[in-house]
């Protein structure tokens, strides 16, 4: 045993670190726990990537809370549009939460120093976004505060100068790739710690901790179109799955209507909340007849599967008819630079098309995880559908609490990390104070030195940037906006071949210092595991409901699928057929207020 020239103990090449909270993920959930839990216990964040890389940096149109600032508004209303948005498989206690607390959280940002765009009279300014109405759908009511188009990023670096501020501990480009658990002979789960591997030694570190919080993020990644950065693989919902823990609505995928064409980057949905619309190659408005009531504004889901149904009725545009237009034209130069400069810039960039003066092709593209880990409304990770693992905490896009239900409202995730992240990291600290350290086990970091060392030294042929390609390839044809039967289940032959192709993988760099090469075969073996979840358990539900439209069963069905789904590995995780090692099972959705109602906007 020796210590480090930072302080840490080092012990058979690994090095130890003990802190009373660990949060792994530094992006506006990570770093909004942080931010509570700081200041009143010994905290680590853990990222990946450099604070300020985090996706959240990338969200563009803005954060959603009832302030009233432009118009009439409630935290009522703004439950209803979430619930109704979620087609009503939100836990609607929870998303009272949200709403709620929605107020509070943009005013904690204001406070730490977040430049808002202001009204003339110095005000948050807001503006509409799709799903959010006045009066419970009589019209489209401005209820998202924003920064320009670059809402996330102002989030995330106001955030990182306050926990900079509060002298919070960070290890970045630290992946940590294990949790460490210590199950007691009752079967209940104890968390112990983390394992993370350093990027630049390439040397493994074990945090000891009371509590933790993971704030990971999404995995959109396992789509090839998406607007999700390319580090956003899921590794923190896959710890806990392999961990055998539960995952919940992992069906439920977001897919965004305006995505660019052929890229899937983001162009934010605040365009057509400041008036821009969606049209056909003959020009037409065509969401009048799909949503007459608030059009271009409906939620996600109604409006990515209006846009394909325009394309498979013939009257997409292009060559190949196969997108539609969102139009910006009527919005005039001065709003596009003003409110919307970047994804201007986008287009005139990625596709050499001016918004200003010509329509932009766009298609959906995969955005947002409404499922994940389970958590109740204290951000305290479920093991069960009641029990929770004791100091094991989750928030922000990783974890299904659940607000979004089957499809996610515009505006809902910035809000949710902070009230979330906020919540984890206050209940982190409760419980810190009376907890104590549960023992490691002899040799914490075995299981990701023997992941490492067999992906490094395995002397196999399998290329990860070919698995990775063929995974994403199928999902975006076979497990997007339509899916079926047969579709899902091709897709997840395609998942078990790869999978058993997975453990004949080359690395080429052999080396410790910065072997990315290797980091990227770790994270395929995540979206190879998330994957395969998604896909079971949306062949597993025979319906459609938000995000999640089986072309074989066009009807939503409450009778029989008004529920969670939640997702166990039960067998052995290396068999190559799902059948044997994942089980099905279901929680019962909160209703309080709302009884579900057809959707209609
Ligand atoms: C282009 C785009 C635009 C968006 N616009 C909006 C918007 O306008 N409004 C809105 O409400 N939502 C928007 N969203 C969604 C929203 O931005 C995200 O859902 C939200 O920011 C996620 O925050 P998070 O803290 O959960 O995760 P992230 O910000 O993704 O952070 C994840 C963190 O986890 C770390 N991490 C992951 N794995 C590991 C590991 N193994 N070890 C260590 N660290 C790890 C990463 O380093 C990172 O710090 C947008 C999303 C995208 C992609």
């Amino acid at each position: 045993m020796s210590t480090s020239t930072s302080g840490d103990v080092v012990k058979d090449g690994v090095h130890y670190h003990q802190f009373d909270i660990v949060i792994v993920g530094a992006g506006g959930g990570g770093m909004r726990a942080a931010i509570e839990a700081g200041p009143n216990a010994n905290v680590a964040v853990i990222s990946k990537l450099y604070p300020t890389r985090s996706h959240t940096g990338a969200a563009q149109g803005g954060m959603a809370a009832a302030l009233s600032n432009v118009e009439e508004d409630n935290w009522e209303w703004h439950t209803y549009d979430t619930v109704k948005g979620g087609d009503y498989l939100v836990d609607q206690d929870a998303a009272e939460i949200l709403a709620k607390e929605a107020i509070d959280a943009v005013i904690d940002l204001e406070n730490m120093g977040l430049p808002f765009n202001r009204t003339p009279e110095g005000k948050i300014d807001q503006r509409r976004f799709g799903g959010h109405t006045r009066d419970h759908g009589k019209a489209a009511v401005r209820r998202a505060c924003y920064a320009a188009d670059r809402t996330g990023h102002m989030i995330l670096q106001t955030l990182y100068q306050n926990c900079v501020r509060l002298g919070i501990n960070f290890f970045n480009e630290f992946y940590v790739l294990d949790l460490i658990t210590v199950d007691d002979a009752d079967g209940s789960t104890q968390i112990a710690g983390v394992v993370a591997y350093e990027l630049a030694t390439g040397e493994l570190h074990v945090f000891q901790s009371k509590a933790i919080i993971f704030a990971t993020g999404g995995f959109g990644k396992i789509f090839k179109t998406t607007s999700n950065a390319h580090t956003l693989t899921g590794d923190g919902v896959g710890i806990i799955w392999r961990k055998k823990l539960p995952l919940e609505d992992m069906e439920f995928f977001q897919f965004h209507p305006t995505g660019l064409y052929g890229l899937g980057i983001l162009l934010t949905e605040g365009a057509r909340g400041e008036g821009a619309i969606l049209r056909n190659a003959s020009g037409e408005r065509f969401m009048e007849r799909y949503a007459p009531t608030i059009k271009d504004l409906a939620p996600r889901d109604i409006v990515a599967r209006s846009m394909v149904q325009e394309v498979l009725d013939g009257r997409g545009a292009g060559p190949h008819k196969d997108y539609v237009y969102l139009d910006c034209t009527h919005l005039g130069a001065e709003v596009l630079e003003t409110k919307l400069p970047d994804i201007t810039e986008f287009a005139r960039t990625y596709l050499g098309v001016d918004p200003v003066v010509e329509p932009v092709p766009v298609m959906p593209t995969a955005h947002y995880a409404m499922g994940g880990i389970p958590t109740n409304n204290d951000a305290e990770v479920l093991r069960t559908n009641t029990d929770v693992v004791p100091g094991l905490y989750a928030a922000g896009e990783c974890a299904c609490v659940s607000v979004h239900g089957s499809n996610r409202l515009g505006t809902n995730s910035l809000l949710d990390i902070n009230v979330f992240g906020k919540r984890a990291g206050n209940n982190a600290v409760e419980y810190v104070k009376t907890a104590e350290f549960v023992p490691l086990p002899e040799d914490p970091a075995a299981e990701v030195r023997t992941l490492i060392e067999t992906l490094r030294d395995n002397s196999g042929t399998e290329r990860v940037a070919a698995l990775r390609k063929t995974l994403q390839n199928d999902m975006d044809l076979k497990a997007q906006v339509f899916r079926t039967e047969e579709s899902l289940t091709e897709v997840l032959g395609t998942i078990e071949e790869l999978r058993e192709r997975y453990k004949n993988i080359h690395v080429d760099d052999k080396g410790k210092r910065y072997n990315t090469d290797l980091l990227e075969a770790v994270e395929l073996g995540f979206l190879l595991d998330i994957a395969e979840v998604v896909v079971y358990a949306a062949r597993n539900r025979k319906e459609s409901r938000g995000g999640h439209m089986r072309d074989d069963y066009p009807k939503r069905d409450d009778d029989t699928y008004m529920k969670h789904t939640m997702a166990y590995l039960t067998g052995d995780p290396h068999s190559s057929d799902a059948t044997d090692h994942i089980t099905l099972d279901w929680k019962p959705v909160v209703i309080t207020r709302y009884q579900p109602m057809e959707r209609k906007y």
